[in-house]
């Protein structure tokens, strides 16, 4: 492993920000947290008292009561979004899957693996979903109920569908709360929001039905884990008992990591409110000023307002994507602009972009053969552009 790599890696949403010496004694053990969070197996070494530690932080910031709650750590955030989707269609059989088109395709993996109709939900050009398209598909399928996804930070723009309207226009259109099922992805961005400002607020105090978030991206767990929270109610439509285990199957995997709860319990409870507050604010900050930045050399860029990923577009040169680990897509660039990505990192990632743009665009405009910097604008807007035709 290249370890070097991990001082430019700039486009993953990964906050590789940790230090975790405390634990090392742990991977001397072999932790399986087997079966339900909340009930004993006999599998004997196991970290269940800080899942359920994890899982009430959770619940408390999500708003729900402890006795009114079910969750368990994943393995990732597709875990989280495989069973978000998968209680939807439990609670509604004949459900249909909405999700925009932005969702992450974990989402379209679930919709595939357990053959339910999907429904794609046209974007705004900020990446949220767009809820005049979600109330003709609503209105083109009144007869069968509502299983929605709901971003809470996409995985490209890093847009934030808002709630609020999306119950909204549910309930406007015929669709009242014993007929839709919200799983709300905050895979990316579930725990950066409650610490922003102005906010919307995923709370469980609204008619949702599951939270993921993932614990590798911002809160910096050093293996891939998740939380996935719902409520009780709806638990109890999916599990059944299973003997060998002596406990209760509601979970997707069989194994799952118990290392992962001891590292999230530990971030959590040094990191505290405050910590991560702390962090989320220095994001934002960070990221407003690589934005600022780009768009004073003259490079087309976008950042959401809720947002830490700053959308720009794609280098020319696949070098350069590789050697900063930028993810891609079509003609635009993220970077998600995490606590471990500093003013100083920043800097130098601007400099040699605007370094390089000078030799790739060299003589463009003039003859027009030279290429010139991709236009963005059905990407970020117009606004946000700035090739030849939009600046
Ligand atoms: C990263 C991401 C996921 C998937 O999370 P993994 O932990 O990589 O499985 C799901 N949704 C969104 C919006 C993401 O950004």
């Amino acid at each position: 492993m290249d370890f070097d790599l991990l001082r430019f890696a700039a486009g993953y949403p990964y906050n590789l920000d940790f230090d975790y010496g405390a634990l090392s004694q742990l991977q001397h053990f072999s932790i399986n947290n087997l079966g339900d969070p909340f009930i004993e197996s006999n599998y004997g070494v196991h970290s269940r008292q800080f899942e359920v530690g994890v899982l009430d932080w959770f619940a408390r910031l999500w708003e729900i009561e402890r006795d009114e709650y079910w969750g368990y750590i994943t393995n990732c955030g597709t875990e989280g979004n495989l069973h978000g989707i998968l209680m939807g269609r439990e609670v509604f059989p004949d459900g249909i899957l909405y999700a925009s088109r932005e969702s992450h395709y974990s989402v379209f993996k679930a919709a595939r693996m357990y053959r339910m109709e999907c429904v794609k939900v046209d974007c705004l050009t900020s990446g949220e979903i767009d809820c005049s398209d979600l109330k003709k598909q609503l209105l083109a399928n009144k007869d069968k109920p509502a299983i929605l996804n709901v971003n809470i930070g996409t995985t490209v723009k890093g847009a934030v569908d808002d709630l609020d309207l999306v119950i909204k226009t549910l309930e406007e259109n015929g669709f009242p709360q014993d007929r839709f099922y919200i799983h709300c992805d905050g895979a990316l961005f579930g725990l950066m929001m409650p610490f922003v400002k102005r906010a919307p607020k995923v709370s469980f105090k609204k008619p949702i039905g599951s939270v993921s978030v993932s614990g590798h991206k911002f809160v910096g767990c050093p293996m891939p884990c998740g939380v996935q929270l719902t409520r009780m109610s709806h638990i109890k439509v999916l599990s059944s008992n299973v003997e060998y285990l002596a406990s209760r199957d509601a979970t997707i995997m069989g194994s799952r990591n118990g290392h992962a709860p001891i590292f999230l319990w530990y971030t959590l409870n040094k990191k505290g409110y405050k910590g991560f507050q702390k962090e989320v604010q220095k994001c934002l900050r960070n990221a407003h000023y690589l934005k600022d930045k780009l768009r004073d050399a003259g490079i087309s860029a976008m950042l959401n307002e809720l947002s830490s990923t700053v959308v720009f577009e794609r280098p020319h040169d696949e070098e350069f994507v590789r050697r900063w680990q930028l993810a891609c897509q079509g003609n635009i660039a993220h970077v998600v602009v995490m606590p471990n990505v500093t003013i100083e990192k920043l800097d130098g990632f601007l400099e040699e972009l605007a370094e390089k743009r000078k030799l790739w665009y060299k003589g463009s405009g003039g003859d027009g053969v030279a290429p010139s910097p991709p236009c963005v604008a059905v990407d970020i807007g117009s606004e946000n552009c700035d090739c030849g035709l939009h600046k």
